[in-house]
């Protein structure tokens, strides 16, 4: 990445600083900025720290052994996450504290108290046991975001079986992958979830995944919509009902002593870029990481109501909504269904009706909620909210300010936040009493963690790509089944770095700006540009709501930048809005970066975490035969795409 492209310089002329708010900061967890200094003086030292405020039944002896790229952190300790999550809180003040409070789309709630929360997930862990699931038995769970889900999950923490949640969107093939992958003899599904008024036929899927030749030997199904009206079928001897095995199931549950490595869980990587890769995550590590990084980037504080929008489904959910929340105690909560139903303010109806104070989402759906209108978080009274967080892909300047101004009411610092689910925690963040922000950049890594950008080489360098220097708690620690895809994957393009597979640069303050996957950085006539500039310019323009961009082969240049653009409602895509979008990314970044083909779209084909899926947009760009298609939200958006291309 020698050449310095316009486009960056582009980018990094983003000059509004935001410093943390006086008062924010003389409340905040963290306000003095000697804990990157003591961090970085002694690492490990640190980490120990950060595992202080996790209950180990036998202590570790050592806090890392490297045998690179092989990691043990906490090594030989002995604990359990559920009794992290749950059973130590009840000895405290927290024991009728909220600790889940549900809503679900149709508007039934559900609040669980760490005392309810104890109970069930007991019930569930001895449910699992009576049907033969042992410590290290993989369990399958495939559920909307019902209470259930969390029971389900920390009941598998709880008797030591790793789970692997598959995304209740996901299809029949996907489930069935991942089924076979992880060798799974227990399944827990539902007989269906809403989604938008309309049933999500999850039990249909199921069978589908399960048919002919499956390690499962039984089906635990929770009655989510009704049978009837779910047209689940269920087969004797194999399926089981959730609410009846409860029924009979003592909620005294001893929890299984863990080691610090035993794995705590599988978690398929989305796909966006090929066949899903089983992350394993492990036991000490991961708590540590994860508590820690929520305590301190949210700021969390005894009495606040934290929202995460993510769905469990994904590492965000695991890691935010359940896992580092519940080892801190936290009040977490859970929304079933989407942003516009029944009406287009449906996260602010919540946020207003129970006084969430911290709220993470992702980019896209801010994008979403721009290109919807100010007026509906206008109607609702967002008072309550001390701190945005945003996570998933570079965020958009744009988008970042209407979040400060419209969400944050021009009060709350964001957090934007970098990671993955091989990362299993978050990596670059501010700390909101501490870091001053930028709109676009997550700005430097968490104290304790190593991050560089370096060149084709490897030497450090202003922009390229982004590795870790040094292992991590939450660290992935294999691919499932498959130690040599670990290897290849993420240790050998830099020898001893972990390459994240992002593109990166670093501007004089320090502060990184992940530039989005190495794969989509462009190519033109010798310029690397990144795809998130040249996005980032369109949706500046006031009739843009979002927008993709590409690079197409390109006899001469070597690629040209082809650009996939949502208007905001109220526009029209005429061949004047084109030209006048095409001259607007020339004088935003220069005519390097001109789109040569820009084409209006009503949708943007996304995986089912929101992102959007690029490389099936090049396929279309160039004619090609499509790629794996089996990870996007809806299909129809690429058949649509593909027709209007060929108009
Ligand atoms: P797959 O690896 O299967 O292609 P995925 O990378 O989308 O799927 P995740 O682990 O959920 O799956 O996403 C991690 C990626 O998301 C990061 O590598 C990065 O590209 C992007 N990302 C996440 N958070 C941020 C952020 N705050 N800023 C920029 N990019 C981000
Ligand atoms: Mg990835």
């Amino acid at each position: 990445m020698k050449d310095k492209s316009k486009a960056l310089e582009a980018l990094l002329q983003e000059n509004r600083v935001f410093a943390p708010p006086q008062d924010f900061v003389a409340q905040a967890n963290a306000n003095d900025a000697a804990i990157y200094d003591q961090a970085s003086a002694d690492r490990l030292g640190f980490w120990a720290r950060q595992a202080e405020s996790i209950d180990f039944f036998e202590p570790y002896n050592e806090v890392l052994e490297w045998d690179a790229p092989f990691a043990k952190w906490f090594v030989n300790g002995k604990l359990n996450v559920a009794y992290n999550c749950i059973d130590r809180h009840l000895k405290t003040d927290r024991r009728n504290k909220a600790a889940i409070i549900w809503e679900g789309e149709p508007g039934d709630t559900v609040t669980l108290t760490y005392q309810d929360l104890y109970r069930e997930v007991n019930k569930f862990a001895n449910v699992m046991r009576k049907l033969g699931v042992k410590k290290g038995d993989r369990v399958t769970i495939y559920l909307p975001m019902i209470p259930e889900l969390a029971i389900a999950m920390l009941a598998c923490a709880r008797i030591g079986a790793p789970h692997s949640i598959v995304f209740g969107g996901f299809s029949a093939d996907s489930l069935r992958d991942r089924i076979d992958d992880a060798q799974s003899t227990l399944l827990i599904t539902a007989d269906g979830g809403w989604r938008r008024g309309s049933v999500v036929p999850l039990k249909g899927n199921a069978d589908q995944a399960v048919e002919g030749d499956s390690p499962v030997k039984n089906v635990v199904v929770v009655e989510r919509v009704g049978l009837a009206k779910s047209n689940a079928n269920m087969v004797e001897g194999r399926d089981l009902l959730w609410h009846e095995l409860m029924k009979e199931s003592s909620h005294i549950c001893e929890p299984e002593s863990m080691d610090s490595e035993d794995m705590l869980f599988i978690l398929y990587t989305s796909g966006t870029t090929g066949k899903p890769k089983g992350v394993v995550h492990t036991t000490g590590g991961y708590l540590v990481g994860t508590a820690s990084t929520h305590r301190y980037i949210f700021d969390l504080k005894e009495n606040d109501v934290y929202w995460c929008t993510a769905d469990i489904g994904w590492i965000t959910g695991h890691s935010y909504i359940i896992y580092g929340p519940l080892a801190n105690g936290a009040t977490t909560v859970m929304y079933e269904g989407g942003p516009d139903y029944p009406n287009k303010d449906r996260f602010w109806e919540i946020v207003e009706k129970y006084g969430v104070n911290i709220f993470y989402t992702a980019p896209t759906a801010i994008r979403a909620f721009m290109k919807w209108g100010t007026q509906w978080p206008e109607s609702r009274d967002l008072s309550s909210l001390r701190l945005l967080g945003t996570v998933g892909e570079p965020i958009n300047p744009e988008a970042w300010m209407w979040y400060h101004k419209f969400i944050g009411g021009e009060r709350c610092p964001i957090v934007d936040t970098w990671w993955q689910t091989e990362t299993g925690q978050i990596m670059i963040s501010p700390l909101p009493g501490l870091t001053k922000t930028t709109p676009g950049t997550a700005t430097v890594p968490f104290p304790g963690i190593e991050v560089d950008v370096v060149d084709e080489q490897g030497n450090s360098s202003d922009a390229g790509y982004l590795i870790v220097k040094s292992p991590w708690p939450a660290m992935l620690r294999t691919v499932y089944g498959d130690p040599e895809r670990y290897k290849s994957t993420y240790w050998s393009r830099f020898d001893d770095y972990y390459f994240t597979g992002d593109g990166a640069k670093r501007d004089e303050l320090g502060n990184i700006w992940v530039m989005g996957r190495v794969d989509d950085v462009l190519n033109v006539s010798g310029h690397r540009i990144g795809t998130m500039e040249v996005e980032s310019a369109l949706v500046d323009h006031q009739s843009v709501a979002e927008a993709a961009v590409i690079g197409k082969t390109h006899e001469l240049k070597g690629q040209a930048v082809a650009a996939f653009v949502t208007l905001k409602d109220g526009f029209e895509g005429t061949d004047d809005l084109m030209a006048e979008l095409k001259a607007h990314v020339a004088k935003k970044i220069g005519a390097i970066a001109r789109p040569e083909d820009i084409f209006f779209s009503a949708e943007l084909p996304k995986t089912r975490s929101g992102k959007i899926m690029r490389r099936l947009l090049r396929d279309i760009a160039e004619g090609r035969k499509l790629g794996d298609t089996t990870t996007l939200a809806d299909p129809s958006v690429v058949q649509k795409l593909m027709s209007q291309n060929d108009e």
